[in-house]
């Protein structure tokens, strides 16, 4: 009786130290060296509304531009509200940087021939890459009603711009359904039409639990989408309005992630840390199985995104070409 009782400990033991010892050997992070040269990420910014926004977009874009992103896309206010910020905000890019820009543009406010006017502007101006959108409706909570001689859908959105030019087209998707959807099937059939329509690539809403990213991934793929779906990562800067919005978009916040925040409300940068924490161990568990895009919602803040393309293995490439990027007035 004894014995036996021994025999277990030190078979416990053994096992404890047999785990120990893989732990130590394994790294939390995959080999930087071997993946910097697979890693690929996109940045989101939004139009500035100020001479003092347009300061911080342009510091945080030379912030970034080193970290070589794939593109860089700049959205398009809700109801439509920023079409000529958006515009010059991509134009200035185009002209001033090496980077590529994608232009967002929804359905929202405009009439078919209007959003195809768009559409042609921005061919015309060297722009390759839209992404297309619905869009929402101007007032939040307020349900979409699209223009009545506009183009209703994504998925027409889509379809029209593949007839203007042979642009690179991304789409959205939502990886915890949309919330308009009326079943889980429904928003997955949506976003395979918006591919089949002609898109090359989805977007996702951003999400904090991986678990819903990779459920979603396996969906897809089994509903015979084969483009690929890049997961849309979200650096939380503000806890309390990320919550707010998170409800309206349908986007879940966890449990731990409630605890991890809980009385940070007036410590920004003890919430900095923590968000980085969240969001690079996010980004660890998607690298680990087999990710290797990414696209951040910068909100126009760089040091998040940079810390974590930095835990990603992406460094400043010395070849890469920082062109003018001084903001007016610097
Ligand atoms: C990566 C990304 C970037 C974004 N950028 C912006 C931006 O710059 N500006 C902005 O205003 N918003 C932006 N959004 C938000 C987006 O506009 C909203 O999520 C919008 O509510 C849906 O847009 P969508 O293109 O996904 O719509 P759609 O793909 O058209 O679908 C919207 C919903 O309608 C349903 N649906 C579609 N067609 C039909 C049909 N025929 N019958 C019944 N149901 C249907 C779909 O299942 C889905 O639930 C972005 C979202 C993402 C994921």
């Amino acid at each position: 009786m004894k014995k036996n009782r021994v025999t277990r400990i030190s078979r416990e033991l053994q096992n404890s130290i047999h785990d120990t010892k893989r732990r130590l050997g394994q790294r939390p992070f995959p080999d930087f060296i071997s993946l910097r040269q697979h890693v690929s990420v996109s940045f989101e910014f939004f139009p500035p509304a100020s001479i003092e926004m347009e300061r911080k977009l342009w510091s945080c874009i030379a912030q970034l531009v080193p970290l070589s992103p794939r593109f860089v896309s700049i959205t398009y206010g809700a109801g439509g509200s920023t079409r000529q910020r958006t515009h010059a905000t991509v134009e200035r890019i185009l002209a001033e940087t090496s980077l590529t820009p994608a232009a967002h543009l929804t359905c929202v406010g405009a009439t078919r021939d209007e959003a195809d006017e768009v559409v042609r502007r921005y061919w015309d101006s060297g722009v390759r890459h839209l992404v297309a959108l619905r869009g929402d409706s101007a007032d939040p909570g307020r349900p979409f009603i699209s223009h009545p001689q506009g183009y209703q859908t994504a998925v027409q959105l889509v379809a029209g711009i593949r007839k203007i030019a042979d642009f690179e087209i991304s789409v959205g998707a939502y990886p915890e359904t949309h919330p308009d959807a009326k079943s889980q099937e429904a928003d997955l059939d949506n976003l395979k039409r918006k591919l089949d329509a002609g898109a090359n690539r989805a977007i996702t809403q951003y999400f904090f639990d991986v678990d819903d990213f990779f459920r979603f991934l396996d969906r897809a793929r089994n509903a015979g989408i084969s483009a690929p779906i890049v997961p849309g990562i979200l650096p939380v800067t503000n806890f309390a309005r990320v919550v707010e919005f998170s409800n309206k978009c349908g986007t879940t916040i966890p449990v731990w992630m409630q605890d991890l925040f809980a009385g940070l409300d007036d410590a920004p940068k003890i919430r900095q840390l923590i968000a980085a924490t969240v969001a690079i161990e996010q980004c660890r568990l998607l690298l680990e199985q087999g990710i290797k895009e990414f696209h951040f919602y910068t909100l126009n803040r760089a040091e998040l995104t940079q810390a974590i393309c930095h835990a990603l293995g992406l460094r400043e490439y010395p070849e890469h070409s920082l062109c003018e990027l001084n903001a007016p007035g610097e």
